[in-house]
């Protein structure tokens, strides 16, 4: 009967005791792992924080691949610190902090834009402002400046890219072809009566009040009859004009912002975009007097046209308008955002 109670309390002991304390150990086991599986888990999602944080500062620090025509040579420079040596080429630093900051951000643009749509093979943008956009070093930059304003100059420079720091102009969520010049004469111009193709939704023809008191504004450049043959002759040799016929040379198209589209030069009708090429004006914001043997060519505004205004931003700055407001009056229907909300 001892022996049978034995038996029975082993039974029990087997059967309900040691599966119900083997369970519970299982259980602690399992909770214990959950306790130690949840620090993983924060640790993942800091790791993630920290990689989504770093992707983010890597947008903002990009490095972009910068040709010198000059040299040849490509150099790595990171994109803010490569605008501040691109607005101290392209603006004035006696211009107003709002304007320089308009700069900042339409240099940041066209950097983007050029990064995307290359036209170098193996460097993103290059160093000349006839072909990408203006590059100067720091040392040649001060070397320009007066030595008393050196210092305060590129430090107005730095603060107006730190200020605009990773801001860029979009439209439908892509960085602009953010074309800038010196002086619109008052008007700007449409893509599609400088360079052709269909143009861009966000550059049209709008107004600034103002320019004419900056010296880009007005300039003159006066030919004889001979000098303008000679001229028109390197890409004309036929050509032919009568002095004596008044229809012989005059203008015979205007643009949408008033600029000369079409000009008669005897048997032979020029744009005004190459008119303008082969008479080194200015703009093709222009008017012709013919006077006794020569020809007076007054010309309004400096550069292509398109896009902002510089002396048009540092006007609208003296008057109070911000460097966004800025950028809004020159690019019709963007966004200004972050870098970082690119995709
Ligand atoms: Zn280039």
């Amino acid at each position: 009967m001892k022996k049978f109670l034995i038996y029975l309390c082993l039974f029990i002991f087997i059967c309900f005791i040691l599966p119900a304390l083997l369970t519970k150990q299982d259980m602690k086991a399992n909770s214990s792992d959950i306790a130690k599986q949840a620090p993983i888990d924060m640790t993942n999602q800091e790791d993630k924080n920290n990689a989504e944080s770093k992707t983010d500062m890597d947008k903002n620090n990009t490095t972009i691949q910068l040709l010198h025509q000059k040299t040849g040579e490509i150099e790595e420079v990171e994109l803010e610190k490569y605008l501040c040596n691109v607005v101290s080429a392209e603006m004035p630093a006696s211009y107003e902090l709002e304007a320089l900051k308009a700069q900042a951000v339409v240099a940041r643009t066209y950097t983007l834009y050029k990064v995307k749509n290359k036209k170098h093979e193996n460097a993103d943008i290059c160093d000349t402002s006839t072909c990408c956009q203006a590059w100067v070093t720091k040392e040649e930059r001060l070397a320009r400046w007066e030595e008393n304003l050196r210092e305060s100059n590129w430090q107005k420079i730095e603060q107006c890219v730190n200020e605009t720091k990773g801001k860029i102009i979009t439209y439908q969520n892509e960085p602009i072809n953010a074309f800038f010049h010196a002086n619109s004469g008052g008007t700007t111009e449409l893509p599609v009566n400088v360079w052709g193709g269909s143009g861009f939704p966000y550059l049209q023809v709008v107004q600034t009040a103002g320019e004419e008191g900056y010296s880009q504004y007005a300039s003159e450049v006066e030919l004889s009859n001979e000098e303008l043959i000679e001229k028109l002759k390197t890409k004309y040799q036929d050509i032919q004009i009568n002095f004596q016929d008044p229809e012989d040379i005059k203008i015979l198209e205007h643009t949408d912002s008033n600029r000369v589209k079409t000009v008669k030069f005897g048997n032979h009708e020029i744009s005004g975009v190459e008119t303008r090429s082969i008479f080194g004006l200015k703009s093709t914001n222009f008017e012709m007097v013919k006077e006794a043997n020569k020809i007076k060519f007054t010309v309004k505004g400096y550069g292509h046209g398109v896009g902002m205004s510089q002396t048009g931003a540092d006007t609208m700055a003296k008057q109070g308008s911000n460097y966004e407001e800025i950028i809004n009056h020159f690019y019709i229907g963007i966004e200004i955002k972050g870098i970082n909300s690119l995709s």
